[in-house]
């Protein structure tokens, strides 16, 4: 099959928009989505200035997702004086996984000159997640605990260094299988959350000192299309799963939505925009509440609804 743009051979078709297009025109492609929604999410401040640059954290697992979005950001703001980035990764202490992803996160950050700092549970929380798993007290999936270690440093770190936005990897994939996981879960207020930490009103960032609000620059690239970038450009991500991994219900999920969008293509991009348009709705009718009840606790500091945050009583359980 030819590119639909030049004489070269196709490298991808894309069902949900019946595009066959070569590796230079799919590259260009890729790119020019992640531009178009950080600019539609007004990212870039218009007083950005280079006397008061805006801060990004990025978080980089080492995954292909946040490799291909550093790799992006790089090439888009790497001279832009406006903007300085700087990449965060987390160790959780999972033997063998962590310690090849944390190679390439260091590669990454070297080819690209990027500031990178890097911080671990062990460190943090005196916690590895290899001897959660062994413990677990609660009987609960190590991914209910790694994912509430991880938002936290992410989170604390990015108060920390100061952050105007914390940019995460989530794919299109990823998000629409959360959309429908909260959909499913009848959780509204969990809709709420999702919207206002990911896309929030970023005309308000000043006004909490400790919110670093969330963006998502790969939210409209499938996961198969990130996939693919990172291989034709031969970035260093690591590619094996996390051998914890066991979010049945995600597993589930994403099993649907894929064979879903074989039948009808375009399903996971409509349910994403649906989802935000729903999840803005859910936000508004919840942002006076929800930030009244907030408080700090009383271990860490951090924002909780409780007197003590879930974090803190999760490493309580685990008598840490
Ligand atoms: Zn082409
Ligand atoms: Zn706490």
């Amino acid at each position: 099959m030819e590119c639909d743009k030049c004489e070269r051979d196709a490298v991808m078709h894309a069902g949900y928009s019946g595009a066959h297009l070569c590796e230079k025109h799919f590259c260009a492609s890729v790119e020019k989505r992640v531009r178009r929604r950080i600019r539609r999410d007004d990212l870039v401040p218009r007083d950005a200035s280079p006397e008061d640059p805006e801060r990004w954290v990025l978080g980089l697992s080492g995954g292909k997702d946040s490799v291909v979005l550093a790799q992006i950001l790089d090439d888009t703001f790497g001279r832009d004086p406006r903007i300085e980035i700087l990449a965060l990764t987390i160790h959780e202490g999972i033997e063998g996984y962590r310690d090849a992803s944390v190679d390439a996160c260091v590669e990454l950050a070297d080819d690209l000159d990027l500031r990178h700092e890097l911080v671990s549970y062990e460190e943090e929380f005196g916690v590895r997640m290899d001897d959660v798993v062994e413990d677990d007290p609660e009987g609960m999936a190590p991914c209910a605990y790694c994912g509430v270690f991880r938002r936290d440093l992410l989170e604390t770190y990015a108060a920390e260094f100061d952050a105007d936005i914390l940019l995460t990897g989530h794919n299109l994939d990823d998000e629409a299988q959360t959309a429908l996981m909260n959909v499913f879960e009848g959780d509204v207020e969990q809709m709420a959350k999702h919207f206002d930490a990911s896309l929030g009103p970023f005309d308000e960032r000043t006004e909490s000192p400790h919110f670093v609000p969330r963006a998502k620059p790969l939210r409209d690239i499938p996961e198969k299309e990130v996939a693919l970038y990172a291989h034709l450009k031969d970035l260093p991500a690591h590619i094996t799963e996390c051998p914890h991994a066991s979010e049945a219900f995600r597993g589930e999920i994403q099993e649907l939505l894929l064979k879903l969008e074989e039948d009808h293509p375009g399903t996971r991009h409509s349910i994403l925009s649906g989802y935000e348009e729903i999840a803005s709705m859910a936000a508004d009718r919840y942002r006076g509440e929800s930030t009244a009840e907030m408080r700090e606790c009383e271990r860490c500091g951090s924002k909780t609804t409780r007197d003590v945050c879930r974090k803190c009583r999760l490493l309580e359980s685990l008598a840490v």
